[in-house]
């Protein structure tokens, strides 16, 4: 089974330790956040499954991290945190997208069903991809590695190894630059410069063709003002057993 990655945004330490402590004794991966600045960072991150936003937060307050993560990943569930007698808020925040809320105080009980029921219908959830298949060739997500056969394998950086994962994930679609530096640096990666994605795929692409010289698929297609996009010979693989999808 693949885990469950959630992002609690949360100020009062209190109910966000209760929260993450519940959440993590349920199985989930938890990130935790203090305020809303920091809760938008860890909540663009690749893996990222669901996101509790609280809304009245230090740094930047919920409704804006909702309008900007909105605009990033427009389908992330997103489940508000809410006091009492702020209705106002609540609206505004199902208006602008999020897909559920839970008003505090609320039971360990309810707020698990409002997250097992927000990711059941989430359409945000494409299945953990843990590597690939490039014909002949292995690539392990985890490991970094690439295998061409057992005796030749090559390796991966870490920001190879995510663009790489994300563009695997997201094969049906062409990528911009601009996600990539989200989804793969963060929003702290502000000061990479697209050109640096470039290199980085270039470096990709050789490291993806067979070292004997036969002739391999690209694994990554240049879609003219788009972006880039895994070619149509690179196969996700199960997280399960390594399988074919
Ligand atoms: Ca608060």
């Amino acid at each position: 089974m693949t885990t469950t990655r959630i992002v609690v945004v949360e100020d009062e330490p209190a109910i966000r330790r209760g929260v993450c402590d519940l959440l993590r004794a349920s199985g989930f991966h938890v990130t935790e956040a203090p305020d809303g600045a920091r809760g938008l960072e860890e909540a663009v991150r690749v893996g990222v499954d669901l996101v509790l936003l609280d809304l009245l937060l230090p740094k930047k307050d919920g409704l804006e991290v909702l309008a900007e993560l909105r605009k990033i990943r427009p389908t992330l569930p997103v489940i508000i945190l809410t006091a009492r007698g702020t209705e106002d808020d609540r609206v505004r925040g199902l208006k602008m997208g999020a897909d559920d809320y839970v008003v505090k105080p609320f039971s360990a009980r309810e707020l698990l069903a409002r997250v097992e029921a927000v990711l059941r219908r989430s359409v945000d959830r494409p299945a953990e991809v843990t590597g690939a298949k490039l014909c002949h060739a292995t690539i392990d997500f985890q490991r970094r590695e690439v295998r061409w056969s057992e005796q030749e394998r090559g390796e991966l950086s870490e920001t190879e190894t995510a663009i790489l994962s994300f563009l695997v994930a997201q094969r049906t679609r062409a990528v911009s630059r601009e996600e990539l530096l989200t989804r793969v640096w963060g929003i702290g990666g502000e000061g990479v410069e697209t050109r640096t994605i470039d290199m980085h795929v270039a470096r990709l692409r050789a490291k993806l063709r067979d070292p004997s010289g036969k002739d391999t698929p690209e694994a990554i297609l240049t879609v003219r003002a788009q972006g880039y996009m895994a070619g149509p010979d690179l196969m996700p693989m199960d997280s399960a057993n390594g399988k074919k999808k």
